[in-house]
């Protein structure tokens, strides 16, 4: 029998997963959240728009695109209601406006793999009390878009 995983590793391996299914060809994350029972909730990703089909020429820019690219986590948190998660897992560490809105919806841990320097996230964390943690190992590590050398950087 192999060593059980902890809920951060679960949670990391289930975000890094749906960063799969990000269409961002720059910049892939994934997203996973779990309930007070650790029970999942559900998982996202950054991408359009539900229903969007981007025209022609949409992704060669690659400064333009981002503006309207919905982050992981907003899409996440549009899941469930205040209070319903605990904990979320993200690929990349939530930006300063996403870290807002993780705390805007009660989530009380939140567990990254890549550091995004420009984020205000730790500052943040410290002051509402919330669990701001790095998993830099989790299970399929080798899936992960940025470990496997599929996307140069996730960050940017
Ligand atoms: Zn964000």
């Amino acid at each position: 029998m192999g060593e059980r995983i902890s809920i951060p590793e679960y949670a990391m391996a289930l975000a890094q997963v749906a960063s799969l299914r990000s269409e961002d060809p720059y910049r892939k994350v994934g997203a996973a959240a779990l309930d007070a029972d650790n029970r999942v909730i559900g998982t996202a990703y950054n991408g359009l728009a539900p229903g969007f089909d981007p025209p022609p020429g949409f992704w060669d820019d690659r400064d333009g695109r981002q503006k309207f690219m919905l982050h992981a986590e907003i899409n996440l948190c549009s899941l469930f209601r205040r209070g319903e998660a605990r904990i979320v897992a993200t690929t990349t560490m939530p930006c300063t406006s996403c870290m807002q809105t993780l705390c805007s919806y009660g989530i009380k841990e939140i567990y990254y793999n890549e550091i995004y320097r420009e984020s205000d996230a730790p500052e943040i964390a410290d002051l509402y009390g919330i669990k701001l943690e790095r998993v830099e190992c989790f299970p399929l590590s080798e899936f992960s878009p940025v470990l496997s050398g599929r996307v140069v950087s996730a960050v940017e």
